[in-house]
């Protein structure tokens, strides 16, 4: 069959089981499969599949009408212009959660060797942008599983601050306890803060990524409560916070921060106009 022949039948497919952006879905993998861009994919589109490349193909199409996200399928997402590995067992990064690396950009901008801890950092997507982007920034990526682990450390790798980017595993403020790695300029972190009743209710493929990433505790929650209370402890006098929340959150967390000694809070918007970022400084 041709490139043209196969798209067709693939976003056909894909649309019977479900799959939302079927048409860029084909493409995304089917690019994969025969290891080309997109464009190219697309200008070629009268060119002939092999046998081999079919059944490839047709492999990864299964993988998709099952709902396994595309990242998952290809290896890889784009995230704050940075290719990042991801596969299953870490998050696959949000454009939403871009914002919190540019504020995290911003409130250093000015340090010229900033220490920094991203908490449950999973594919190491915030601590490796962070770092790309600042030249001279620290950053501690901390999380309690060990894919998290090596999606970051071949994170760091792959975009050549591995000098800088330290995997520490743990669980969230624990390993800092026991290590004294002192105190920091910025804390960033994108906790999992949906709702444990929630979780039943969410879409197939992101029903296929960590659990432990997303489920937030009884009232998506838990982890703004333990890293807040103790945040003070490690940061400077000075030094900001920068939490990503759910879009119902904003309320809560900024009565948290107030009431752990945190002024100048701000909450930030996504692209869709839901709160989704809020920044705070150490009082
Ligand atoms: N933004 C993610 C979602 O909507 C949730 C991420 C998280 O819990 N940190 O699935």
């Amino acid at each position: 069959m041709k490139i043209r022949e196969v798209l067709k039948m693939a976003r056909r497919k894909l649309s019977e089981s479900g799959v939302e952006n079927s048409g860029l879905d084909a493409e995304l993998l089917l690019a994969h499969a025969l290891s080309l861009d997109r464009l190219r994919l697309l200008v070629n589109d009268e060119a002939q599949l092999s046998v081999e490349e079919t059944a490839c193909f047709e492999k990864l199409l299964d993988l998709r009408c099952g709902h396994v996200p595309v990242a998952y399928i290809t290896g890889h997402k784009e995230f704050f212009g940075l290719d990042i590995s991801v596969g299953p067992g870490v998050l696959i990064p949000r454009p939403e959660t871009e914002f919190a690396v540019e504020e995290s950009l911003r409130v250093t901008k000015n340090l010229k060797k900033p220490r920094a801890v991203d908490l449950c950092c999973g594919s190491g997507a915030i601590a490796v942008a962070v770092a790309v982007n600042h030249p001279n920034a620290i950053v501690f990526a901390s999380d309690i599983s060990e894919i998290a682990g090596k999606y970051t450390k071949d994170n760091a790798r792959k975009h050549h601050v591995e000098n800088r980017v330290f995997f520490i595993k743990g669980d969230l403020w624990r390993p800092f306890e026991e290590k004294n790695l002192g105190q920091f300029d910025l804390i960033v972190s994108n906790p999992p803060y949906i709702p444990e009743d929630e979780m039943g209710n969410l879409p197939e493929d992101i029903k296929k990524e960590p659990e432990i990433a997303l489920n937030g505790g009884m009232d998506g929650l838990d982890y703004y409560k333990r890293i807040i209370s103790k945040a003070p402890q490690f940061l400077k006098s000075g030094g900001h916070i920068i939490l990503e929340i759910g879009w119902n959150q904003a309320a809560v967390v900024r009565d948290l921060l107030k009431a752990n000694d945190f002024k100048e809070i701000k909450v930030i918007k996504d692209y869709a106009g839901y709160d989704r970022v809020v920044s705070a400084i150490r009082v």
